[in-house]
């Protein structure tokens, strides 16, 4: 890669891209809901929705609706959304009732009245963040002796525990239990003191005599040959007893993630298996043991911090956590201070439960034309035509809050920065890094897809790593409901202004965005206001009547406008500007027209033209990260991702370019 000293990256001119994504920005504080004791209404909202770009809902009732996997393993394939519950291979010869679950539309509309009523980031949790610091970290030993922590660097002497190339086996083990079996015969168990000798190139001799150790089973790799016994050299001097307690519990909270199965999906693939045999003592409880413990880590420093992982090249838990970098925005914790979007649609956190006033009901088709065969119709003008039923759509890549020169805002004069330093310069080997202060620690906000009026499907070969599904087609109509309990006239006309982007009107240019495929263009959908409910009680005769009373029309607005008076009081805000930008149906139309293909993933290519992954958007990221440096150490971000409201700039470019690993001649 980098290091072949005429292989370089280049910036192509010629080739650019805009990532699907891009982030509206926070304000300066989250607003707070309205206290006042006002009057309530109660009634429906009727909507019509119009598909503007191929929607997709899946129906997981089944996972190979088209009956691939039996030829492509692992290849998942649905249908739409319906409430029908699918056999295997079902979808090849039958077409339902589109339905688009109530829960979706709710889930949208929440995160745009999120921005518009300045409110908290309900969805976001305060989960570990995680990266790549240094590579190789160092083999290190952890002493605790009378309460006191001590790192030592240590040398790893290679124990053979897989097969080698040659194909001979090495020392029997048990990766669950973290058991070795030795030459003379004994079970030794990780991170317990063994006595070996050292043949070559690895140990070969496991028992009794010999140098003393500390055994360390790691996880299971591709290609891996090794485990290792450490053995002790120096003090790490710099690292502080307290530090080092610190990084113990920071690398507990890092073994956690690996083995959670929601969040370690190789775990449930059985690629990785979540280092079982790695036990992190817990450092309060090695503080009062009498006896001296030591155990084996993989260390690094940068600055002042110490951090400890599993692994030679694994990941490094981070110091800052996710909610240091949306401060003023935290999910409502104080129910009686709730911000506007919890007060409407309620929250669920821990402290602070209050239950939403709003219910969204699921989105109906239309109801057909007369005397049409329905499966013929839903087959040839509902769902997306296609030869075999359905597409199979371009691997999604997964959101990586890793992606920094993204999610984050570039701190101060620097070269590169993660979530606990910046780092300003490099001196030989080393880097100068400085803690990122609380003003540096943001992220760019709340994440948005661009629209794409000229998105197709590319041609997919169906594989495990994409899927295949049916989605409905544009300009397909859709009907449903929003009912309201208990809320003030205030809330209404924002949750009005919220349907409908400010503009009442079917053929109006803001939308929302909906289901799967976002990042290739698909999801885009218009909604309007049909009619607006009230629901009044009456007591009559002893008993309790519902009324139901149509709204006026000049009231509300509800006619078809091109405009609906904007309630929310931010419109010199940045956020409402680049909301109305990304939700803006043609925003990107002065770039379409110059490149249809121009809203993309990165585009990286790294030379190589046999690699399976040679294309793939973590090269631009890795090219991003390394044009600008000496080498594969010294990382120097070059771009980072343009902002929304540079549309507006006509000496700006919001599209990035693609990246290649060239030879130099
Ligand atoms: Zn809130």
């Amino acid at each position: 890669m980098g290091n072949k000293k005429n292989w370089k990256w280049e910036t192509d001119q010629r080739k650019r891209f805009i990532n699907p994504y891009n982030f509206v920005s926070l304000g300066e504080k989250k607003s707070s809901g309205s206290q006042k004791k006002e009057e309530t209404y109660t009634g429906s909202i009727q909507c019509t929705m119009v598909t503007k770009t191929p929607v997709f809902v899946p129906n997981s009732s089944c996972e190979d609706a088209f009956d691939i996997k039996s030829q492509i393993n692992d290849h998942k394939n649905y249908d739409f959304f319906s409430y029908h519950n699918l056999e295997k291979g079902e979808a090849n010869n039958h077409y339902q009732l589109p339905v688009i679950p109530g829960s979706e539309i709710r889930g949208m509309l929440r995160s745009v009245y999120e921005v518009l009523s300045n409110s908290c980031l309900s969805s976001i949790g305060n989960e570990l963040l995680t990266g790549r610091i240094t590579m190789p970290k160092n083999p290190g030993i952890v002493e605790c002796k009378d309460g006191i922590f001590t790192l030592y660097k240590a040398n790893k002497n290679k124990l053979q525990t897989y097969k080698n190339k040659k194909g001979e086996a090495g020392y029997s083990f048990n990766i669950q239990k973290g058991t070795v079996i030795g030459d003379n015969g004994k079970q030794y168990k990780n991170n317990q003191k063994v006595r070996f000798d050292m043949g070559e190139k690895a140990v070969d001799y496991l028992g009794d005599g010999g140098k003393e150790g500390i055994l360390y089973i790691g996880e299971a790799s591709e290609g891996k040959v090794y485990d290792g016994i450490f053995t002790r050299k120096g003090k790490v001097e710099s690292a502080k007893s307290e530090q080092i307690k610190e990084a113990i519990q920071k690398m507990k909270e890092l073994m956690e993630i690996y083995r959670n199965e929601s969040i370690n999906l190789n775990l449930k693939e059985k690629t990785h298996f979540g280092y079982p045999s790695v036990h992190i003592p817990d450092p309060l409880e090695l503080e009062e043991r009498k006896e001296t413990v030591s155990f084996a880590v993989w260390y690094e420093i940068e600055g002042d911090r110490l951090y400890f992982s599993p692994a030679c090249i694994s990941r490094t838990a981070y110091y800052t956590t996710l909610s240091q970098f949306y401060k003023g925005y935290e999910p409502c914790e104080n129910i009686h201070n709730l911000c506007k979007a919890c007060q409407l649609f309620g929250t669920v956190q821990k402290k602070a439960a209050h239950s939403s006033n709003i219910r969204v009901s699921d989105a109906a088709l239309y109801p057909l034309p007369d005397g049409v065969e329905k499966e013929e119709y839903l087959k040839k003008e509902v769902y997306y035509p296609t030869p075999n039923g359905f597409v199979t759509l371009q691997a999604l890549a997964s959101p990586k809050a890793s992606a920094k020169e993204f999610y984050l805002k570039r701190p101060n004069s620097c070269l590169t920065w993660n979530y606990d330093f910046k780092t300003i310069g490099y001196k030989g080997m080393n880097k100068e890094v400085r803690r990122l202060t609380s003003k540096e620690q943001r992220i760019r906000g709340r994440k948005f897809y661009w629209h794409n009026p000229a998105m197709k499907f590319s041609e997919q070969q169906p594989s495990e790593l994409n899927v295949s599904v049916r989605p409905v087609q544009k300009n397909q109509k859709f009907k449903f409901e929003i009912y309201f309990e208990q809320i003030t006239k205030a809330q209404i006309e924002e949750l009005i202004w919220t349907i409908t982007l400010g503009e009442n009107d079917p053929k109006g240019r803001h939308c929302h965005k909906i289901g799967m495929g976002k990042p290739l263009g698909m999801g885009s959908v218009k909604i309007v206001v049909d009619r607006l409910l009230f629901r009044t009680l009456e007591i009559k005769n002893g008993t309790i009547e519902y009324k139901i009373k149509a709204s006026d029309a000049e009231d509300y607005d509800l006619d078809i406008v091109p405009e609906i008076e904007n309630p929310f009081e931010n419109e010199d805000s940045s956020y409402y500007k680049e909301l109305m930008i990304i939700t803006d149906f043609h925003a990107l139309d002065g770039y379409i027209q110059k490149d249809p293909n121009i809203v993309s993933y990165p585009l990286g290519y790294n030379g190589k033209a046999e690699a399976a992954n040679r294309e793939a958007s973590h090269q631009w990221f890795h090219g991003n990260r390394f044009m600008g440096s000496r080498n594969e150490m010294q990382e120097n971000i070059q771009y980072t991702l343009p902002e929304i409201l540079d549309l507006n700039d006509s000496e700006k470019d919001i599209s990035l370019p693609k990246l290649n690993m060239k030879r130099q001649k």
